[in-house]
């Protein structure tokens, strides 16, 4: 029987997933389905649960719906012989936000973020001699992805986590997410106002923006990283354009920059694995198709 899965969310036209699911599909050979479907709210739960019953191995999950998502498998966790037990995940259960459905061999859910994975794998491929360790990262913004990031780089280690964002209460709300959930200690983090964003890079030589500032028909992040150290590190989760005009400036001031486009094929990787049985390879001609599915739109 042909392996199915699919993305949810919506709106979902604008998924660059199908494209990178079918791509691995096509390379390796597997006799699988990778399509994008339109869920409204409203029909988020019957669908999910209904996953199984329609030959789906599992789904990905985009806006709107990573935290409804969470919240609906969430509700059967509480024993193995239920219809749709939940098996536990700690990333998920902390996060309150999923990416991933997996249907295991029992009938069982299994979900998860990914969104963590993908972005430190990007970083760690693209530079894996930086000195992390030692490093003092600046998150600016703290939506979803943020969140995802915040845990990322607490978990590779860095020394000290920055966080900015406009609406400042969310960059607090990270804060404690990372320190109540994921018991990181609660000095390594730290918020900023907005207003010093620019002022703060002098300190600081890992800097992320997860905004969605800068994405093609969004306006440009305004910042000055002319203070930023030597060798600092700048990476952008925006992909489209993939040399954003943060990265452009980074560039000129001396920084190494990693683009976006790595965490969005990363983070698509362990769902592929689960899905279709094949631990997927990252090469440039994938990079390559994605770019011109992104040209033409
Ligand atoms: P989100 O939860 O909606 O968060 C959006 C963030 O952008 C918030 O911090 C928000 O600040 C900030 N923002 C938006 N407009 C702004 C403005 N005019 N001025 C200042 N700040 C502004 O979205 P998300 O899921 O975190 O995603 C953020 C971006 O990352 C999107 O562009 C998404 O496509 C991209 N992304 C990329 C990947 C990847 O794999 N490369 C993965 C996930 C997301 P407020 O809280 O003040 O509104």
């Amino acid at each position: 029987m042909k392996l199915k899965a699919c993305v949810i969310g919506y709106p979902i036209s604008h998924s660059l997933s199908p494209v990178i699911h079918n791509y691995w599909l096509k390379k390796y050979g597997i006799d699988g389905e990778y399509t994008a479907v339109e869920v409204k709210p409203e029909e988020l739960e019957s669908f999910i649960l209904s996953l199984g019953k329609n030959g789906y191995k599992g789904c990905n999950i985009t806006l709107p719906h990573k935290e409804k998502a969470w919240q609906v498998v969430s509700k059967f966790n509480k024993s193995p012989d239920d219809e749709f037990y939940t098996l536990p995940n700690h990333v998920a259960h902390f996060m309150q936000a999923i990416n991933t459905i997996v249907i295991d061999q029992n009938n069982h859910f299994v979900a998860t973020n990914t969104d963590f994975i993908g972005f430190a794998r990007n970083l760690l491929e693209s530079q894996p001699n930086y000195d992390y360790a030692n490093s003092i990262a600046f998150i600016i913004g703290a939506g979803g992805a943020a969140k995802a990031i915040a845990f990322a780089l607490a978990s590779m280690n860095v020394q000290q986590i920055v966080i900015t964002n406009r609406t400042i209460e969310k960059a607090f709300e990270v804060k404690d997410m990372m320190v109540k959930n994921f018991n990181f200690p609660d000095d390594k983090f730290s918020v900023i106002d907005w207003k010093d964003r620019s002022n703060i890079l002098v300190n600081c030589n890992l800097i992320v923006n997860a905004t969605s500032l800068g994405m093609k028909n969004q306006p440009e992040l305004d910042i000055d990283l002319s203070d930023l150290p030597d060798n600092s590190l700048v990476t952008d989760i925006v992909y489209n354009p993939l040399e954003t005009e943060f990265l452009k400036q980074a560039k000129k001031y001396g920084a190494i920059t990693v683009d976006g486009l790595g965490m969005l094929i990363h983070q698509a990787a362990p769902g592929f694995e689960a899905w279709f049985g094949k631990k997927p390879e990252i090469d440039e001609e994938l990079r390559q198709t994605v770019l011109n599915h992104l040209k033409n739109r």
